[in-house]
């Protein structure tokens, strides 16, 4: 039997619905919710990539900036811009748009951003506090392909998850979440031994290494739960993810597609995080 596909469009928007309801009601207490994202040089899937931020945060009544600033930027500079958004009361989220160019050093520039502005959760201070299990900002992807599990209907207490990746912003947050949720987590990566034993034996598999097609059917256990974060572009130049999607849909018991998955989630949860730093200041106020 065919899996249920979790569509990530109709998730999606679910979430920004909830975000532009709450976005109202920040107004109504004199708080208009604002994000402010930093497009550093010219990198063309940047540019898009902010683009959509800016039009959904249009869409959930959420105002945005977007500080383009050219290719020479020095790092100073950037640095300098950033404490001052710090500084700005009006400013709720402040995200910086990666890769920046190889002048610019990433870390330096992410710590700078205060931890209750930082929408992408990707501060020491945030990824701290997902650790240990505090109110936090948590990684936009990650949270989005946890939301898409939990509204698969799974209870992931007690199931057997395994993350095919380890990266600082999508596999060591995911695992983080999910032994948040009592799942028993193994985490994966290119120096794995016996991957598709690893990943046969998972109830929620979590794909998110970078590689088109590395998940394929004889990897997934029937009835498993699939969420695919991979973004490759095939032979064809099309975007694909990281599981052989149509051979792996007959085993699955439910799985996400790209696209119209995880990347669409990814995008609500920045709406998500961007109303709860603005909730943040009004609970101050009280
Ligand atoms: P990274 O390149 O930072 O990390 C990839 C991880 O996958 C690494 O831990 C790497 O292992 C592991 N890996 C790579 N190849 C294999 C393999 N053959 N077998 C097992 N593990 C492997 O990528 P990101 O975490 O940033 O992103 C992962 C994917 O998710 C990419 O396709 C990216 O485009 C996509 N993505 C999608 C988003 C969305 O919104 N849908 C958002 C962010 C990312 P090792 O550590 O040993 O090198």
């Amino acid at each position: 039997m065919a899996a249920t596909i979790i569509d990530g469009k109709v998730l999606a928007a679910e979430v920004k619905a909830v975000a532009a309801r709450d976005a109202a009601a920040l107004k109504e207490q004199g708080i208009s919710p604002k994000l402010v994202v930093f497009l550093v040089g010219e990198n063309p899937a940047s540019a898009v990539y902010v683009r959509g931020k800016a039009k959904d945060c249009a869409e959930c009544g959420i105002d945005s900036i977007v500080e383009t600033l050219p290719e020479t930027t020095t790092e100073a500079d950037l640095l300098a811009r950033i404490v001052a958004m710090n500084a700005d009361p009006t400013v709720h989220g402040i995200l910086v748009q990666l890769p920046l160019p190889g002048h610019i050093e990433e870390k330096k520039v992410i710590e700078a951003i205060d931890p209750k502005k930082d929408v992408d959760g990707f501060t020491p201070v945030n990824i701290g506090r997902l650790q240990i299990g505090e109110d936090c900002f948590v990684p936009c992807t990650p949270a989005g392909a946890l939301y898409m599990i939990q509204a698969a209907g799974v209870q992931l207490a007690g199931k057997d998850a395994v993350v095919v990746g380890r990266s600082n912003i999508v596999g060591k947050p995911m695992a983080m979440l999910l032994v948040a949720q009592s799942a028993t987590v193994t985490v994966c990566h290119s120096k794995t031994q016996n991957l598709a034993a690893k990943c046969a034996a998972a109830d929620v598999l979590i794909a998110a290494a970078g590689q088109e097609k590395l998940i394929t059917a004889n990897m997934v256990k029937p009835g498993a739960v699939v969420i695919d974060v991979g973004m490759n572009k095939n032979a064809d130049g099309k975007l694909c993810g990281d599981v052989d999607f149509e051979p792996v849909s007959q085993v699955a018991g439910a799985i996400t597609p790209v696209p119209g998955g995880v990347g669409l989630m990814t995008r609500a949860m920045l709406m998500a995080n961007t109303i709860k730093a603005a909730q943040w200041v009004l609970q101050a106020q009280k």
